[in-house]
């Protein structure tokens, strides 16, 4: 399957890209994961991405586009994929149309994940993760506690509030999408391309893609 997750953060668009991997074997692919790794790694795209991600902004386009150029050329790429975090805003859509265009693959939908926004702003402020980066486990203070509060079950490293998950960045986060990445359900509405989902659980998102590519 080729497709494209859209919904705010803490939407649930990786939990869902995971379940859907084990479907067909499509990979997921998530910006924000390869930032992070690229972060964590210390190498230059980490360092000029550092201090847009910390402070809830968006990455420059130029560097989201380069990465998404390379990737989506993987072989791994072939079986399918599922975009997770890009994109992001109108001028990153259409540099992704112009994109698979050139590259020869059509996507099969875009999913729009639909949460309500104290779900989601709980999700977020609630979401702890391991600081060990070969760990990254996530926890949540409420649904999923670690053991002992504050230390990593599985390694027992700390688990911390990542930098963009304080309240502050949160809502910036949040109205940052309102104002850039929502429109973008608009725009795929345009051209046909969008399914609509009710989120609240990422269980029900799974079964209403499948049914919806098997028609
Ligand atoms: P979330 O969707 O929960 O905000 P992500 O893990 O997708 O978190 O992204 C974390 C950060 O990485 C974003 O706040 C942003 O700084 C950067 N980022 C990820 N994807 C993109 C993108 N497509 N364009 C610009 N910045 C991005
Ligand atoms: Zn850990």
């Amino acid at each position: 399957m080729k497709l494209i997750l859209l919904g705010a953060p803490g939407a649930g668009k990786g939990t869902v890209a995971k379940l859907l991997t084990k479907i067909d074997g499509s990979v997921q692919i998530s910006t924000g994961d390869i930032l992070r790794g690229a972060v964590n790694a210390g190498t230059d795209l980490g360092k000029e991405a550092k201090s847009f991600m910390d402070a809830g902004d968006l990455v420059p386009d130029a560097l989201i586009m380069n990465i998404m150029g390379e990737r989506l050329l993987e072989d791994d790429c072939k079986n399918g994929f599922l975009l997770d975090g890009f994109p992001r805003i109108i001028p990153q859509a259409e540099a992704l149309d112009v994109l698979l265009e050139k590259i020869g693959v059509e996507l099969d939908f875009v999913v729009s994940l639909d949460v309500p926004r104290d779900v989601i702003y709980d999700r977020l402020t609630t979401r702890r993760t391991c600081e060990n980066t070969k760990c990254q486990a996530i926890y949540n203070v409420k649904s999923m506690p670690s053991k002992v509060e504050g230390i990593c079950d599985k390694c027992g490293s700390k688990t911390i509030q990542r930098a963009d998950e304080t309240v502050e960045a949160i809502s910036k986060r949040l109205d940052t999408y309102d104002e850039m990445t929502a429109p973008l359900a608009d725009y795929y509405k345009k051209k046909g391309q969008i399914f609509e989902v009710v989120a609240t659980s990422s269980d029900t998102v799974v079964e209403a893609v499948k049914e919806k590519l098997a028609k």
